[in-house]
This record gives structure tokens, sequence and C-alpha cells, in this order.
């Protein structure tokens, strides 16, 4: 059993000062796993640019081509919350890269599960335009990769960030060869994400929202991966599981209202172990998303990363202020349009 990282110090140099998607969002966390003594455990797997023709697969080049001049020309936004500075365009090449070097390893069997601690996130940037900190979309890449050059037929990505993955749904919503899980706090930002998009044509019923309400907790999160995700899971028979792993629904974040602690993250790892270990020998490979409080961040990747390594977890800022709400009637929703009753 062994467990992969990727990091590059690069993924520091995309930064503009006062923005919540900051430089130390990583260097906080890496900074925390080598205190832990983590990363000496863990197989390191490089950062390199990502070929263009992968990126390619997922992204209209015409849109490559403006984040690559906005860059060039000393940076600027794609929009109000989307910024790029000069550096931006090589570091969102190698966040993207970074991914697909992981899902390499895994499936070459390197490694037999893995996280890529990559910035900028990407599960907001739809294909033909970056939006919501996002740039070029890692997940979305990755899988694309798996499938088109890695001869998979059929790829699981699960997203438990605290808002909608748009980005993602959008670049596979007419395909049944990707199946897109997302729980995220709704309404909300980006605004879809309602449990009645399932998809369209081909992929009619491989889009999976679970659109929640703020307050959920531990246990309704846990309860929303055993009831729907992993019947969803064994239905499908992924051959890989990719994860947009977002920290923004932790209770101390500061751009969500829901209620998950470092364990609860750990616990929903677990699952998502569990579930890989049934359906696709384990191959399980998160990306980093969001995830806005250093602390609660950095604690939860930790967990997160003790959990695929199979070991204990440690939580110091400890379960949520308040009791998380119950899910029922969501569960009720979804399983209905997805005919899992
Ligand atoms: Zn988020």
């Amino acid at each position: 059993m062994s467990t992969a990282y990727v990091y590059d110090p690069v993924f520091l140099e995309h930064d503009r000062p006062g923005h919540v998607e900051r430089r130390e969002r990583l260097s906080a966390t890496m900074h925390l796993l080598a205190q832990k003594e983590l990363l000496g455990k863990l197989v390191e797997v490089q950062a390199t640019l990502v070929p263009m023709e992968h990126l390619l697969t997922v992204h209209h080049e015409d849109y490559v081509k403006r984040a690559k001049e906005v860059a060039e020309g000393g940076g600027g936004n794609l929009d109000s919350d989307t910024y790029l500075n000069g550096r931006s365009y090589e570091v969102a090449l190698t966040a993207a890269g970074g991914m697909l070097n992981l899902v390499d390893a895994i499936l070459d069997g390197k490694a037999d599960n893995g996280f890529a601690l990559v910035r900028p996130p990407g599960h907001h940037a739809l294909p033909g335009r970056g939006m919501g900190f996002c740039l070029f979309n890692n997940v979305a890449v990755g899988a694309a990769y798996a499938l088109n050059h890695k001869g998979l037929s059929r790829v699981l990505i699960a997203d438990f960030d605290l808002h909608h993955g748009n980005g993602t749904q959008e670049a596979f919503y007419s395909t049944d060869q990707v199946l897109y899980f997302s729980t995220h706090q709704y309404p909300y930002y980006p605004g879809t994400g309602h449990w009645s998009e399932i998809g369209v044509g081909q992929g009619e019923g491989f889009s999976v929202n679970v659109p929640l309400p703020p307050g959920v907790g531990d246990e309704g999160y846990e309860r929303l991966f055993d009831e729907i995700l992993y019947p969803v899971a064994e239905r499908f028979r992924p051959e890989l599981i990719l994860v947009s792993a977002g920290y923004d629904a932790h209770w101390a974040d500061p751009l969500g209202m829901m209620q998950l602690s470092s364990t609860g993250y750990g616990h929903l790892t677990e699952t998502l172990k569990q579930i890989a270990d049934e359906v696709c020998n384990g191959r399980l490979a998160l990306t980093l998303e969001g995830g806005y409080d250093l602390e609660a961040l950095s604690h939860s990747i930790a967990a997160t990363l003790q959990t695929l390594m199979g070991g204990e977890i440690d939580d110091p800022l400890g379960p949520a202020p308040h009791p998380g709400i119950p899910v029922d009637d969501i569960v009720i929703d979804v399983k209905g349009v997805h005919r899992l009753v």
C-alpha cells in the first residue's frame, strides 16, 4: 500500500495580495506535513507542464491563448474574483500537469493512491472560460487523459468541495464515460448543481448532484456518501476514481456554512478508499480545490493523507460547534431521480 503526492514550489508563484486563494494555503499545508513527518512516507511525483494536446481535450484553444496573453501582459482578471499574475499561466499548466502525472503514477502501479497538492484550483474552470479562482480544470484534464490516453472507459469524479464544480460538470455533461458526483451548498456560488441536473443525451444519469442547505456536518456527509455515492459507484463500476478535494466545507472556513470537521474529511476519505478498493483496485487520485482557513485546510489535508496511508488521524480543531442538520429530504430526492431506491 503506497500513497503518492504531487507538489512543487512553483505553485506558490500564483498569488495576489489580499485574495483568499493565496500562496499560504499551500505553504502552510506543506509546513504542517513536514512537521508531522508525513512527506518522507509518501511517493513523490513530479509536477511538469501539461502537454498542450492533453489540455486541449478539455479546454478551447482560444481560451488557453487568452490566459497566456493575460499572464504575458503582466496579469489581470478573468472575472471579478479570478486573477492571473505574470506567472499564473505556467503555474496553472503545471497544476494540470501534476494531476496528469499523478493519474499516470497510479495507473502505472507506482502508487495505489495519491493527492495532487496543486493550485490554482480547477473545478469551476469551464472549457471556454476560467472562473471562481480556477484557470484550468485539473480534475477534468486528469479524467480526459485517463480516457483518451490510458485506455480507460469509465472514470468517477467525486467532488466534496463546498461549491458545485460547474466546470467539471459541463466538460462531461453529455458523456457516459465520466460520472460526476458532487455535494455542495445550494443555492450558492456558482448557481448550478440542482439535483435535477442529471446530464443530457448519452450522459443522462451520469451527473449526480447533491445540493445541500447550510449546516450539514460529519454525520450528514457520511450518510450522503454511504447512501448515494456508494451505490452509484457500484452501479457505474469506474476503473479510476478522481476527487475534487475542497476543504471549504470545514466548519471553520470563512466562505462556507457547512459543519464538516477534519475528522469528517478523514471519514469521507475512508469511504472513498473503500469504494475504490471494491470497484477499481484502490485506484484513487485527489486534487486540491478550495479551503480558505489555513489551519482547517492544512489539518484536513493531513487527515486525508493519513487516511489514504491507512494511519490514525488527529484533529486539533475538533468537532463543529453546532450539530449538523439532517439530510433525509435530499437523500430521498437524489435517490428518486437516480433510481437508487
Ligand atoms: Zn470551493
